[in-house]
């Protein structure tokens, strides 16, 4: 755990996160900027910055747990399609530090990555954490 590290600090239960999924090696929260409703961020617990630091045990984790992940956004939100991406280094857009991988839905025609991204409040976030922690449920992924 760092403890100026936001998402360690949400792992930690220190900041309020609004998780749809957590499992031994990995949570899943919404992104706080949704840069279209549902995106969702995939992080390691463990504090690891880039993906290249990252051990096998945990990519993998990330990688198993994206799909019932788009599969709950498509069974709730019934997006066109979703993008995976996964930033490493400021040159590459990378803000928060700590490995995560973004799950952001798509609809046709709708502007690439949401700009500006909204700023989503807390009780959407919660609203929309529950619908998908209940579709991740039905799928058998808690
Ligand atoms: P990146 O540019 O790949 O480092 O993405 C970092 C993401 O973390 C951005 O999309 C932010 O909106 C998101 N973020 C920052 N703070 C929080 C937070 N407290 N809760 C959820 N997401 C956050
Ligand atoms: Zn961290």
């Amino acid at each position: 755990m760092k403890n100026d590290c936001t998402f360690c600090r949400i792992i930690h239960g220190l900041e309020h996160g609004a998780f749809i999924h957590q499992d031994e090696l990995v949570v899943a929260f919404l992104d706080i900027n949704q840069a279209s409703p549902g995106h969702t961020l995939i992080v390691p617990r463990i504090h690891v910055p880039s993906w290249w630091e990252l051990p096998d045990e945990e990519a993998a984790a990330v990688a198993r747990v994206a799909k019932p992940i788009m599969q709950a956004l498509r069974m709730t939100l019934e997006p066109d399609g979703i993008n995976l991406v996964q930033n490493n280094g400021r040159a590459a857009g990378q803000v928060i530090f700590h490995v995560h991988m973004h799950v952001i839905p798509r609809w046709q025609g709708d502007r690439r990555f949401g700009r500006p991204p909204a700023y989503a409040d807390r009780h959407t976030l919660d609203k929309r954490a529950a619908q998908l922690r209940a579709a991740l449920h039905k799928i058998g992924c808690a």
